[in-house]
């Protein structure tokens, strides 16, 4: 039996699980749903242009898509 990789023992009786960790950018964006800055969540660059990077992701507040643009 295959054991997952993302289960540990740290102790004789406790284990730790680590689930799939949600990426997130380490700059906040701004959602223009929440009207606030937010982190952003599964960052994905979606086009560099004149230097600049897109990056596209989820809004941690309501999940909607949120637009970066890094310079
Ligand atoms: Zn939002």
């Amino acid at each position: 039996m295959a054991v997952a990789h993302s289960m540990q023992r740290i102790a004789p009786h406790t284990w730790t699980f680590e689930g799939p960790a949600i990426p997130f950018a380490p700059m906040k964006a701004h959602c223009r749903f929440c009207r606030a800055q937010v982190a952003l969540l599964r960052p994905e660059a979606i086009s560099i242009q004149t230097g600049n990077y897109i990056v596209k992701g989820e809004c941690e507040r309501c999940g909607g898509e949120v637009v970066l643009i890094v310079s």
